[in-house]
């Protein structure tokens, strides 16, 4: 079944035909109208009923199709500007919040999530080690006098979790004068600081988009990661991280469950989320996510949760076929470059489908144990797809 994405314009999303979500929008579907004013943020793939994704030959949602719902959920991510600072709650959590306040938190699933950069992508992720962030506040002296020299003396003797939870937390619940005048005292003061760390740029450019938020000052806590096309990382339950800017896809349990505490116009759970945040700190390098290889044409990110994994198709355009051994359970394909032919098993009998830049399709459990890619007339380019899948790696 080929399938339909589900584009959603939210603010922080690339603008107009700049968003790779508007640009694979457009090669799906050629009655998809581009409006240049407009921002191209996500594209979902799945059956979350926030953004089902619909067949294409007959109209219907894919979640009436298979009767049933997918347990992930994939994504494409076109960033311009950042999205809020979060946390996603486990399983265990998700059932409480969506509980009490099923108008915030939707569903009750966690949500851990995989994003592999598809350009240039820069990230927060995790706490950086409590070192780092000492020098951090000793550099730049209004975080002392925001976090109180009580707290950061604690932190300076015992540089733990626990003391730096404790400065953590006070920064973010200090009232919004304090957090501005920060802001503003190292914008002025500490631009010299601001460039020795690599931080100037970014610094400005999230303090102009997120003026006066303390999310800005989450800068000097959690680590800067900066991922070429094909790395990845991976946020499990708590996790602190904010995706600022670049282009991802991203696969998730099937859950839309965010804890945000800054740099958003959304609602913010600052006590949740200081509740629930794992405060562990770790170099950035130790984020990074990588992925097995199986052969010379795919690699695998299996993360340690059953929900899905993610598999790298890569074909040089000289391959005339090449076989691809899958298991027994709905996949779905996202095609980036180049062009193919699939063949594959359903229950109508085997089928072909051309593939090109912006194809999504659902790839039936019946198609196990091989789906075949067949070289395309007239395509000289490198093939590149994506697979999302039920997690059956793990147990391999
Ligand atoms: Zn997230």
């Amino acid at each position: 079944m080929e399938l339909t994405g589900w584009v959603k314009n939210y603010d922080w999303g690339k603008q107009g035909i700049q968003s790779a979500v508007a640009q694979l929008a457009m090669a799906n579907d050629p009655d998809f109208v581009l409006n240049e004013t407009e921002t191209y943020a996500e594209m979902w793939m799945g059956t979350h009923f926030c953004g089902v994704s619909i067949v294409k030959e007959t109209g219907e949602t894919l979640d009436r199709v298979l009767k049933k719902d997918l347990p992930y959920l994939f994504k494409v991510l076109s960033i311009r500007k950042a999205l809020s600072i979060q946390v996603h709650p486990n399983k265990c959590e998700a059932e409480r919040l969506h509980k009490e306040r099923p108008d915030v938190y939707k569903d009750d699933n966690h949500k851990p999530e995989l994003s592999i950069a598809i350009t240039p992508f820069l990230a927060l992720v995790g706490f950086q080690p409590v070192e780092d962030i000492i020098d951090n506040i000793d550099e730049f002296q209004p975080l002392t006098e925001l976090i109180g020299q009580e707290a950061v003396d604690e932190l300076h003797e015992k540089r733990n979790s626990e003391t730096l939870k404790n400065c953590y937390e006070i920064m973010m619940r200090a009232d919004d004068a304090s957090i501005s005048k920060c802001i503003k005292a190292i914008a002025k003061n500490n631009k010299s600081e601001l460039k020795r760390n690599e931080l100037l740029d970014i610094f400005n450019k999230v303090n102009q988009d997120f003026p006066d938020d303390v999310g800005v000052l989450c800068l000097f806590f959690l680590n800067l990661v900066r991922l070429q096309p094909g790395q990845a990382i991976y946020l499990g339950a708590n996790e602190i991280h904010a995706y600022l800017d670049g282009e991802c896809v991203e696969c998730m349990a099937c859950s839309d469950n965010v804890i945000r505490a800054g740099l958003t116009p959304k609602y913010k759970d600052v006590e949740q989320l200081i509740s629930s945040v794992i405060f562990d700190g770790a170099a950035a390098d130790a984020k990074l996510f990588m992925p097995y290889r199986i052969d010379d044409t795919v690699q695998v990110f299996v993360p340690p949760v059953d929900d899905f994994a993610v598999m790298h198709v890569g074909i040089k355009h000289s391959v005339c076929s090449y076989k691809l051994q899958i298991q027994a359970y709905g996949s779905i394909l996202l095609t980036l470059a180049g062009s193919r032919i699939l063949r594959l098993k359903t229950d109508k009998g085997v089928k072909e489908i051309t593939l090109t830049r912006g194809s999504i399709v659902y790839i039936p459990v019946e198609a196990a144990p091989e789906i075949e890619f067949l070289q395309a007339e007239d395509c000289d380019e490198n093939f590149t797809a994506y697979i999302a899948t039920y997690n059956y790696f793990r147990r391999a």
